[in-house]
């Protein structure tokens, strides 16, 4: 069908042009005089197109007097000066053929409003909504720029794949991918499972980073990045946590924490640019009904530099704040929500990279720092804190030095064998690499300023929900 993009009929097509545009009815009202008015959505941009359809129509007593919210139609017109406010051209029907009745009666989005708890039960449907086709552009608008800032760097895309067999931050969080039949599994002599008679020969698992596996390109073809789905098994329902959530991972080559953070923030800024640039129909929307500071912290953002922290600083803050906290801060705990809210938030009103964690509290892969005067171990490892989401990029320096990673690895209780490819990245030509994890539906959350997780994914899945 050779149909015009609403979004161009708005911004680039000129009274008098003749146009055909094809969408879903969002409203309709019949007027006395033998008018109908329908707004007529396509989802190539917020707005939607006024559409007036008259009796001139053979067609407007069989059906277009039957329309209503939900009926997909594509029209042809003439675009004409609107006579409503808000938009400056409408579309004088010429013809306007239905392609898809709605049942009226059935249709779950309704002209009105509906909570999101609601909508999330109706997930095939909620893009139809406003605040869904914003989230979904949105959405969009941060993968593109994602690529476009590591293609105009110079960085590889690399995909990692989703099953693996090794275990990226210790096991217990991870879900299992196997064939066998659960009720009766084959069994060696001990009378466990036995994964050897499995589809791959051994236990795999879905991913939970794309880190292990791009690092060897890294330490091969230089900065890479890494950009797909992974999975997490941990019970924690919250607002910020999805089972399957998406990541970009780059891999920074010849490079350490300094680095690092310089490419996070830069990244971060590049992306929120984007967003207000591309997107400021659905920005402007998610300011008025969402999130009233979305607009304002998204270019402060961009303008402003982050603050960098080590952990030990920010204890010391957080320990001279004059407030009960529901976790009192200690060294060697990791920051809690409440924490890094309080230095985004209420200390530096601005985004956060706090670095320098303790070991104990960390992965074994990161660079081990000397013991500091009291004898404290750190890694290099950095957090980027921003305000209401907290945590929205984890990353490191890696450790590159064998021995030293070798023995985290022993601490850590892992078992050597597993991890041979890896170590023999630190034996053959090993170089100083560093990367970070920015988890895509936080960036969106942060972007629209919505609040729960699951509405910034189109099916997202969480502990006993994977309904569509
Ligand atoms: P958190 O402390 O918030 O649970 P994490 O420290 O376990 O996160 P990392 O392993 O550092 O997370 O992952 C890198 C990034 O991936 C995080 O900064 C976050 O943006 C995102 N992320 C991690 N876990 C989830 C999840 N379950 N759902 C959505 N995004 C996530
Ligand atoms: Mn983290």
């Amino acid at each position: 069908m050779n149909r015009t993009l609403i979004q161009d009929v708005l911004t680039a097509r000129k009274i008098g042009e003749s146009a055909t545009v094809a969408g879903w009815v969002r409203t309709v009202r019949h007027s006395k005089g033998g008018f109908s008015f329908l707004s007529l959505n396509d989802g190539s941009c917020f707005a939607q197109l006024q559409i007036v359809a008259d009796q001139s129509l053979p067609n407007y007593e069989a059906e277009v007097l039957h329309l209503s919210a939900g009926c997909s139609v594509v029209v042809a017109g003439e675009l004409v000066a609107s006579q409503g406010k808000g938009q400056a051209v409408e579309m004088q029907a010429r013809e306007l053929r239905v392609l898809g009745q709605c049942d009226a009666e059935t249709y779950p989005i309704q002209p009105k409003h509906h909570s999101f708890e609601f909508l999330r039960t109706v997930a095939h449907l909620r893009p139809r909504t406003n605040t869904f086709g914003a989230v979904a552009r949105v959405r969009n608008r941060i993968c593109s720029a994602i690529h476009e800032f590591f293609q105009q760097r110079g960085f590889l895309y690399v995909h990692t794949p989703i099953i693996t067999a090794s275990d990226c931050e210790g096991a217990g969080e991870q879900f299992g991918v196997s064939t066998l039949d659960p009720a009766a599994p084959p069994r060696d002599e001990k009378g466990q499972v036995d994964f050897a008679q499995d589809f791959f020969g051994r236990r795999t698992y879905l991913t939970v980073s794309g880190q292990l596996a791009v690092e060897p390109y890294c330490c091969s073809l230089g900065d890479v990045y890494t950009f797909g789905p992974t999975f997490r098994a941990e019970n924690s329902n919250t607002p910020r946590h999805l089972a399957e959530f998406w990541m970009v991972e780059p891999e920074l080559a010849f490079a350490d924490l300094d680095d690092d953070a310089r490419l996070a923030e830069d990244f971060l800024k590049f992306i929120f640019s984007a967003v207000l640039q591309n997107c400021a129909d659905d920005l402007k929307f998610f300011n008025e009904r969402v999130d009233k500071t979305i607009l304002e912290t998204l270019q402060g953002i961009a303008e402003s530099e982050f603050v960098r922290l080590s952990y030990t600083e920010a204890m010391d803050i957080l320990g001279k704040a004059n407030r009960t906290w529901d976790y009192p801060p200690k060294w060697g705990a990791d920051l809690q929500t409440e924490h890094e809210r309080f230095l985004t938030e209420e200390t530096f009103h601005r985004p956060v990279i706090v670095t320098d964690y303790p070991a104990a509290i960390k992965p074994f892969y990161m660079y081990l720092n000397d013991p500091d005067e009291q004898g404290r171990r750190t890694v290099r490892a950095m957090d980027v804190l921003v305000p209401k989401t907290g945590e929205i990029i984890g990353g490191s320096q890696r450790e590159h030095r064998l021995d030293v990673l070798e023995g985290r690895m022993s601490d850590c209780g892992l078992n050597r064998d597993d991890y041979w490819w890896y170590l023999d990245l630190r034996r053959y030509g090993g170089i100083p690499h560093a990367g970070f994890g920015l988890g895509l539906e936080r960036c969106v959350q942060f972007c629209t300023g919505m609040a729960n997780i699951r509405d910034v994914i189109p099916y997202p899945r969480t502990p006993r929900n994977a309904e569509f």
